[in-house]
């Protein structure tokens, strides 16, 4: 059975509130990327943010169910997260579902801080941990937290002998499989081990969606494979961003991006003007923005270079421009 922060995550409708790059862990496999790891930094989804205020207009944007809290090492700032879940729970409410990340095990007192900010606690033990991990403090970690009210269980990377965590499951609310990714950081370590990738169009690790098979069947286990994390996690939440900030003109594509069109024609010149519909295009000084479709329709009219845009919504990465 999927958790609820999972749920929320395959609408694309959780916030993802990377709350800080730092971890005092070295796993050989952290899937970071080299300008966030170690970086004490906050990203709301792509965008840094420095207040919670910034992140809650970013959790508004993309019409936010919930919000999951990652890193780097969440623990490690837990005065900061405090600070964000309770801004996210004031602005969307108590029903607004939060999930956090940690591969440290909380103390009474830390699950005590986040009684009531945090709905759902993910906990990483480190793979030499997995064999005894009936004797393990993350184990201990999820029975506090249960008993807390928290929903508890563990997620981590599907590696090669993750089956032994079974033993685990009956005390887990759930145990979440993460399809190995091959990371920037982790590539050489990657290559050490022997380690290829599964096609050159995904960066999954072959071999780790065979190593999570022998848990898949169990109704708390939940496998998360790589290319899904793009395909329709962030599809979707491209979408929900689209939907409230796209200009009248912008063409929300399949994938969540939006399309325009640019035209560096003089913005005085009355001709030009002419062949714009009124309330169908953005005057920026140097140039003017409309409709993708209108614009190549009357290319051949207008002066100066001219290109359509596709780009992720509300001003995110361009993903494509074509010379017109
Ligand atoms: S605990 Fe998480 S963030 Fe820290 S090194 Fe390991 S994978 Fe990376």
């Amino acid at each position: 059975m999927l958790s609820k922060g999972c749920r929320l995550c395959q609408q694309g409708a959780k916030l993802v509130l990377f709350i800080t790059g730092r971890c005092g862990r070295g796993c050989w496999y952290c899937p970071l990327a080299r300008e966030r790891k170690g970086n004490d930094t906050v990203f709301a989804n792509d965008r840094e943010v420095s207040r919670p205020e910034e992140a809650v207009v970013e959790a508004r944007l993309m019409s936010a169910l919930g919000s999951s809290i990652t890193g780097g090492e969440p623990l490690l700032v837990v005065d900061r997260v405090m600070e964000y879940t309770r801004a996210l729970k004031e602005a969307f409410g108590p029903d607004h579902h939060i999930h956090l990340y940690s591969a440290l095990v909380p103390d009474e007192e830390t699950l005590k801080s986040l009684r009531g900010l945090v709905d759902e606690i993910r906990l990483h033990p480190p793979p030499e941990e997995w064999t005894d991990i009936l004797d393990s403090p993350y184990l201990d970690g999820v029975r506090r937290a249960k008993a807390r009210g928290f929903y508890a269980g563990f997620e981590v990377p599907a590696l090669r002998g993750v089956e032994v965590l079974e033993a685990a499951l009956p005390e887990l609310d759930f145990l979440n499989l993460n399809e190995l990714e091959w990371g920037e950081i982790s590539a050489d370590e990657m290559r050490r081990r022997g380690f290829r990738l599964t096609d050159d169009l995904h960066n999954a690790v072959k071999h780790s969606s065979r190593w999570a098979q022998p848990l898949r069947h169990h109704k708390k286990v939940h496998f998360c494979p790589s290319r899904y994390k793009d395909s329709v996690q962030l599809r979707e939440r491209l979408k929900r961003i689209a939907r409230n900030t796209a200009r009248p003109f912008e063409e929300v594509t399949v994938d969540g991006t939006v399309m325009y069109g640019v035209t560096e024609c003089n913005v005085d010149d009355h001709h030009s003007r002419s062949l714009m519909k009124e309330g169908q295009y953005q005057d920026y000084g140097d140039h003017l923005e409309l409709s993708w479709k209108r614009l190549r329709h009357i290319a051949e009219q207008l002066p100066g270079r001219k290109y359509i845009i596709e780009r992720y919504p509300n001003g995110g990465i361009v993903v494509e421009m074509i010379p017109l």
